[in-house]
C-alpha cells in the first residue's frame, strides 16, 4: 500500500474500498483479508452500520483503519449537520472518523455546512474534513470564509473524465483529489466495456502482465489521486489492490490522460437536484 499525507498530517491509504450499494459484511471481510484498510461510506448509502459491524467482526485495530463517511444533502438543507454526524458515529459504532466529507455542494447551503464541519474537525471527532463534488467555484467561494482548508475533494474521475483544470485548483490549495467511479461506475454498459477494452489500456496492461482495471487504478496512484474502486467479488477485490508492484512511465500516464472525453457517468455537480 502507498499512502498520502493529508493537510492535517493524517496518513491515508492511496487505495480504499468504495461501498456504495454493499449491504453485507462479506465483501468487506474479503477486502480486509487481502489488505484493504480504508473504507468509503456515506450516511446516504444506508450502510454505515454494516461497515461498523464488519470492522468489529474483523478484529482489526481501529488505529489501523481509515474510515470515511459523508454528510447527506438532507442534513445540509435541514441544517442538522451536528445531529447527522452523531448518527453516523453511532451507526458506525465508532467515536471518530478518519475523514468526514460533504457529499454534495447543495446550493446556498454548502458554506454554512462547511463551517459546521469545521466545528466537528476542531472537536477531534473527525481527524480530517473534506468535500466531494466541489467545482472550482465552490472552492473559491468557501475560501473566503474557511478557517480549515478541505483535506480532500472526492470527484468523479476516470480516463474519460480526467478533470485536469479541477485537479490544478485542488493542488494549488493543497487539497488531495480522490476518484469516485474510478472504473466508470456500476453500469456494465457500452461505456464501461469500451473503457476496459480500450487499445491504449490493453497495450499497457499487456506490457506489465496486468489487467486494464489495474492500469487505470495505477494511473490514479501515479497522479496522486486516491482511488476507491467498489467490488463485491473476492477475486476482483484482490485484483484491484494488486497494483503496488509496478509503475507507469510518464509517457504511459500521458497516453491514458489523452483518453479524456469529458464524459460523466454520474450526476453533474453543476446541475444535480437531489
Ligand atoms: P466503480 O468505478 O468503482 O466501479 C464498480 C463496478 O466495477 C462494479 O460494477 C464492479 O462489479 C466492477 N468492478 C470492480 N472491479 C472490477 C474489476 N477488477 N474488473 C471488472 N469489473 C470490476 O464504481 P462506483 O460508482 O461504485 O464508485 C466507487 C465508489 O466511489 C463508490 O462505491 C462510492 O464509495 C464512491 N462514490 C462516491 C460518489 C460521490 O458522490 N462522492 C458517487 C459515486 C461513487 P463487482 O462488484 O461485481 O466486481
Amino acid at each position: 500500500m502507498e499512502f498520502v499525507k493529508l493537510n492535517t498530517g493524517v496518513k491515508m491509504p492511496m487505495l480504499g474500498l468504495g461501498v456504495y450499494g454493499i449491504f453485507e459484511t462479506e465483501p468487506m471481510h474479503s477486502a480486509f483479508e487481502v489488505g484493504y484498510r480504508s473504507v468509503d461510506t456515506a450516511f446516504g448509502y444506508n450502510n454505515e452500520d454494516v461497515v461498523g459491524r464488519a470492522v468489529k467482526e474483523s478484529g482489526l485495530s481501529r488505529a489501523d483503519l481509515f474510515i470515511t463517511t459523508k454528510l447527506s444533502n438532507d442534513a445540509l438543507r435541514n441544517k442538522n449537520v451536528q445531529e447527522e454526524f452523531e448518527k453516523s458515529l453511532s451507526n458506525l459504532q465508532m467515536d471518530y472518523v478518519d475523514l468526514y466529507l460533504m457529499h454534495w455542494p447543495v446550493k446556498e447551503c454548502y458554506i454554512d455546512a462547511w463551517l459546521e464541519m469545521e466545528k466537528i474537525y476542531k472537536s477531534g471527532r473527525a481527524k480530517a474534513i473534506g468535500v466531494s463534488n466541489w467545482q472550482d467555484y465552490h472552492i473559491a467561494e468557501a475560501k473566503k470564509v474557511w478557517s480549515v482548508v478541505p483535506a480532500m475533494n472526492q470527484i468523479e474521475l476516470h480516463p474519460r473524465l480526467t478533470q485536469k483544470p479541477l485537479l490544478a485548483v485542488c493542488k494549488a490549495e493543497g487539497i488531495v483529489p480522490q476518484a469516485w467511479s474510478p472504473l466508470g461506475g456500476g453500469n456494465a454498459g457500452e461505456f464501461k466495456e469500451n473503457l476496459l477494452t480500450n487499445d491504449v489500456l490493453v497495450k499497457i496492461a499487456d506490457k506489465y502482465g496486468k489487467s486494464t482495471v489495474q492500469v487505470i487504478l495505477r494511473w490514479d496512484i501515479e497522479l496522486g489521486i486516491v482511488t476507491i474502486p467498489k467490488s463485491t467479488n473476492p477475486g476482483r477485490l484482490a485484483e484491484n489492490i494488486d497494483i503496488f508492484d509496478f509503475a507507469l512511465t510518464a509517457d504511459e500516464v500521458a497516453a491514458i490522460d489523452a483518453l479524456n472525453k469529458d464524459v460523466r457517468v454520474g450526476p453533474d455537480p453543476d446541475t444535480f437536484n437531489f
